[in-house]
């Protein structure tokens, strides 16, 4: 192997073999020479990585005169000092010597007003693969003229070490907006590399009166856009994924004065347990060459078994948007009709679908709630809840209240409909109750999104002030309101003061930051 010429790394000082735009058969042939993984029987380059998950608190930005008042420190915004940074990095350059690296220059956003080039450098051929599949891919014209705007160097065999180095462990994920630049060691999870670039995006959007997205989007027949946002596990790839609607993406997207922009070029989809029958056009990518399919286990034969997760529970698919049959051309749409908050609401105690008002809209939007199922703990049956401002607190670097501000002005300006969606339990909480069908789901949005709800009546519940419709083609009238779900319904209402509680406590944090009319739409344990 040789050199390319001339060295695209040269400004950061790495001489080694470079691989400049691999292509999917080269990073295939790397991949398995590598010993990264294997071509499964149906296709799909098949991987394992030692973390089989992000690592948030492994996550630093770099705090400078440009971010010290202009990143939201805390939570998941961790500071570290520049000079960690640089010496980090200069060790990685003297390590990368000895390995070799590959290359791909791509843009995060589908916007070219918006979009930022990329030079994704890795260590990892399935990385190289994975940022093929998942970021916007330029044509050959745009390549000619390719301008970097970021680099992100990600060599997961270099590690760091915590008592020298300044991190928390021996793997790190930094991000340098001064250097416009990502380093990353220790971790093989592939999902770092895009994460990273959201956060990026995350950033400086705000600045240019773009809001930056965690959701999913779709378009109807009609040109009417919906948006889903939530945290992991809530819906966004599954629901958007809609034969009756073309995807616009499934994670991120940017909201600008014309509409709505996906920033990647690809999705990343859960595929434990998925069934064929119910998401079809998920299941085939995992039949598809190109595909990468990470931690799932393989068949003797071969072929991938969705239902092992002996390796992890997030067993996931990393294919371009194109493998979806039904696709919005470009992934650029106008601005949203509807916008659906989803949750996964393990209490049981949210309704399966609700309309909110403005204020109702940021109060939600910055509490950003979803609660999960307990692990495999034995004995656990409490939900674990979770409140992540934005439906995204890991990615967004600015104050929750930028972010709300942003949005609510959007909503505003488009009348976009806002609906809460609780994707979560019903009829008890959980180990009593059942998760809601995707049929019911579904059969709600589609009344939702369609207008079938402008002419139904609503009602109101008392602790969290929201609008119930009474009725919803193709759902029983039983399910629409939680606490009928409910057999004991004492068992109800003491769930909902309890969740209402965690909400008003979790808000907390946030008051100082907010309008009144947002902290007055605070449920009401005592109602
Ligand atoms: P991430 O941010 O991690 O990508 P996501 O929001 O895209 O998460 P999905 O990958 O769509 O979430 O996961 C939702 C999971 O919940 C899927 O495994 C899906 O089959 C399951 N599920 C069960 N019931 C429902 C429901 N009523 N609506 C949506 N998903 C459901
Ligand atoms: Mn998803």
């Amino acid at each position: 192997m040789s050199l390319t010429a001339p060295n695209p790394l040269a400004d950061l000082g790495i001489k080694t073999t470079v691989h400049l735009n691999p292509g999917v058969d080269e990073l295939y042939a790397h991949a398995i020479r590598l010993g990264e993984g294997v071509q499964a029987a149906t296709g799909p380059l098949t991987v394992r990585t030692n973390k089989t998950g992000r690592s948030p608190k492994d996550r630093f930005i770099v705090e400078d005169d440009l971010t010290r008042d202009t990143v939201w420190w805390g939570g998941f915004n961790t500071p570290i000092g520049a000079g960690v940074f640089d010496r980090l990095l200069e060790k990685m350059t003297r390590f990368a010597e000895g390995t070799e690296l590959f290359v791909q220059q791509v843009y995060a956003g589908t916007d070219p007003r918006y979009r930022i080039g990329c030079r994704m450098v890795t260590e990892m051929a399935y990385h190289s693969l994975f940022i093929r599949n998942m970021f916007v891919r330029p044509t050959e014209a745009e390549l000619a003229g390719f301008h970097e705007d970021w680099t992100v160097l990600n060599m997961p065999s270099f590690r760091a070490d915590p008592a020298t180095d300044g991190t928390r462990s021996d793997t790190f994920i930094i991000v340098n907006f001064t250097r416009k630049m990502i380093i990353a060691g220790g971790t093989q999870y592939a999902g770092e590399n895009k994460k990273g670039i959201f956060g990026v995006l995350n950033y400086l959007l705000p600045a240019q009166g773009v809001m930056p997205m965690h959701c999913s989007a779709n378009v109807g027949a009609d040109g009417d856009v919906a948006l889903f946002f939530g945290l992991s596990g809530t819906g966004k790839t599954t629901l958007s994924a809609d034969p009756s609607r073309k995807l616009i993406g499934d994670d991120e997207h940017g909201w600008t004065d014309t509409g709505i922009f996906n920033f990647e070029g690809g999705c990343y989809a859960k595929v434990i347990n998925l069934n064929p029958e119910a998401e079809p056009a998920i299941y085939q990518t995992t039949r598809t060459y190109g595909t990468v399919l990470e931690n799932v286990v393989l068949n003797g034969d071969g072929t991938p078994d969705l239902n092992d997760g002996s390796l992890t529970e997030n067993t996931r698919s990393a294919y371009p948007i194109d493998q979806i049959a039904n696709v919005q051309p470009g992934s650029l749409a106008g601005h949203p009709k509807n916008i659906v908050f989803l949750t996964a609401d393990a209490y049981g105690v949210l309704p399966p679908i609700s309309r909110l008002s403005p204020e109702q809209t940021m109060y939600q939007f910055i509490s950003g709630f979803t609660a999960k199922i307990p692990g495999t703990e034995d004995g656990v049956t409490e939900p674990s809840p979770t409140f992540s401002t934005c439906f995204g607190a890991p990615f967004m670097p600015r104050h929750p209240g930028e972010y709300a501000r942003l949005l609510a002005q959007k909503v505003q300006e488009s009348g976009a409909r806002v609906w809460l969606v609780n994707t979560g339990w019903t009829g008890g909480k959980y180990g009593t109750g059942k998760r809601m069908s995707i049929a019911h789901t579904r059969a709600m949005l589609s009344a939702a999104l369609s207008g079938a709800l402008d002419g139904v009546a609503f009602e109101t519940e008392p602790f969290f002030g929201l609008e119930i419709p009474t009725e919803v083609p193709g759902v029983p009238a039983a399910v629409l309101n939680p606490r009928d779900a409910w057999s004991d319904q004492a068992a109800y209402d003491e769930t909902a003061r309890k969740l209402a509680r965690m909400f008003r406590e979790n808000f907390g944090r946030f008051e100082d930051g907010v309008e009144l009319a947002v902290t007055a739409s605070m449920p009401n344990p005592d109602a």
